[in-house]
C-alpha cells in the first residue's frame, strides 16, 4: 500500500547522498519533495503541514549527529516524525480486571469488521485467551451466518440471537452475551455491530445503545484503509456518534494509496492498534509505528 511514497521519498533521500552540509537551499528543495511524496500518497493537508515543519526545523537544528551524513540525518528525521505520526508507542489491548474484557466494533458495512472479529478472536486465542464472538449485526443479511463460518474456521464459539438473521433485539443479544461468557468463563467479548455503507444516524444510534449496554472495555473502530480521504471523515463521525478508544487499519495489503490511513492517528487522536492485511484469518497484527515507518523507509 506504501510502495510509492516509499519510492518518492527514497528519491528525495538520493539527492542528499554525497553532500557534505545541507545548506538552506537543500533543506527547502527536500521539504518541498516530501510535501509532495506525502500528498501524493494522500496524507491529510493539515497531517501533511505539520509533518514537513517539524522536518525542516529539526534539519536546519543542530541536532547534528557526527556518525550520520546528511542524508542519513534526515532520514533519521524523517523516520522518527513518521513514527510520531503514527502513534509513537505501541498501543496494546486493556484488559478488565475483573470479569470478561469486552471489546466492541464499529464501523461502516464492508470495512471488514467480521473478518476482523474472527482474526481478533484467533490471535486473542494464541496469546491463551478464551474469547466469545458475539453477533450484533442483525441488519445485513448473512452476517450472522459470515460471522459463524469466520468463527468455526477459527475454532471460536458465536453467540447469536436463537431467532436467526434478520430479526431480534442486538442490544439485547450483546447484554446476553456477557452473561454467557461469565457461565463459559469466556475472557473477552468481541461485539460485532451492524454497519451501513454510509454514515446513518440510525447506525450510530443503535451501536452507541450497545456501547451503553454493555460498557465495552474498548470500542474499536474499523476502518478500510483503501477508502482513501473518506477513511477521515467517515472515522471523525463515528467519533461524534458513537466515541471510540482505538482504530483498526483494514485492507492494507490493498494498492490505493493510503496515506488517509496514515492520518487517522493525528486526525481523530485516537491510536490506531491493531493492522489487518488479507483474507486470511492470519493476516493480521498489532500496530506498531516503528515498524510501519521503517516499512515505509526501507
Ligand atoms: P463488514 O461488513 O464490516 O463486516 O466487512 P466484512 O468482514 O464482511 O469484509 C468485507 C469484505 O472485505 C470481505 O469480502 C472480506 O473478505 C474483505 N476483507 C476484510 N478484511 C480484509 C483485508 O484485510 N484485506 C482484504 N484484501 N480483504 C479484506
Amino acid at each position: 500500500m506504501f510502495a510509492t511514497l516509499s519510492d518518492r521519498l527514497a528519491d528525495t533521500f538520493k539527492n542528499l547522498r554525497g553532500k557534505g552540509r545541507l545548506s538552506e537551499a537543500d533543506i527547502d528543495a527536500t521539504a518541498r519533495e516530501i510535501r509532495i511524496a506525502l500528498l501524493e500518497a494522500d496524507v491529510a493537508l493539515p497531517v501533511v503541514k505539520d509533518f514537513v515543519a517539524a522536518v525542516k526545523e529539526r534539519a536546519r537544528g543542530e541536532e547534528v549527529s557526527q556518525a550520520l551524513n546528511p542524508a542519513q540525518q534526515v532520514i533519521k528525521i524523517v523516520d522518527e516524525e513518521l513514527v510520531t505520526i503514527l502513534g509513537g508507542e505501541t498501543r496494546r489491548l486493556r484488559y478488565a480486571k475483573t470479569g470478561p474484557t469486552v471489546v466492541m466494533l464499529a464501523g461502516l458495512q464492508g470495512a471488514g469488521k467480521t473478518t476482523l472479529a474472527a482474526k481478533l478472536a484467533l490471535w486473542l486465542k494464541d496469546q491463551g485467551k478464551s474469547p466469545l464472538l458475539v453477533a450484533c449485526d442483525l441488519q445485513r443479511p448473512n452476517a450472522v451466518q459470515q460471522l459463524q463460518v469466520n468463527g468455526d474456521k477459527v475454532g471460536v464459539p458465536v453467540f447469536a440471537p436463537e431467532a436467526g438473521n434478520g430479526v431480534g433485539d442486538p442490544v439485547g443479544v450483546a447484554k446476553a452475551s456477557v452473561e454467557e461468557a461469565k457461565r463459559k468463563l469466556h475472557d473477552v467479548v468481541i461485539v460485532d455491530t451492524a454497519g451501513r455503507l454510509g454514515v446513518d444516524a440510525e447506525m450510530m444510534s443503535q451501536a452507541a445503545a450497545i456501547r451503553d449496554a454493555v460498557q465495552p472495555d474498548e470500542v474499536l473502530f474499523v476502518v478500510d484503509a483503501m477508502i482513501g480521504q473518506d477513511a477521515l471523515t467517515t472515522a471523525q463521525a463515528f467519533l461524534d456518534g458513537v466515541g471510540y478508544d482505538g482504530v483498526v487499519l483494514t485492507k492494507l495489503d490493498g494498492d490505493a494509496r493510503g496515506g488517509a490511513a496514515l492520518s487517522i492517528r493525528q486526525v481523530t487522536g485516537k491510536p490506531v492498534m491493531f493492522a489487518s492485511s488479507g483474507e486470511k484469518m492470519t493476516d493480521f497484527d498489532v500496530f506498531h509505528p516503528d515498524r510501519m515507518a521503517s516499512r515505509i523507509l526501507d
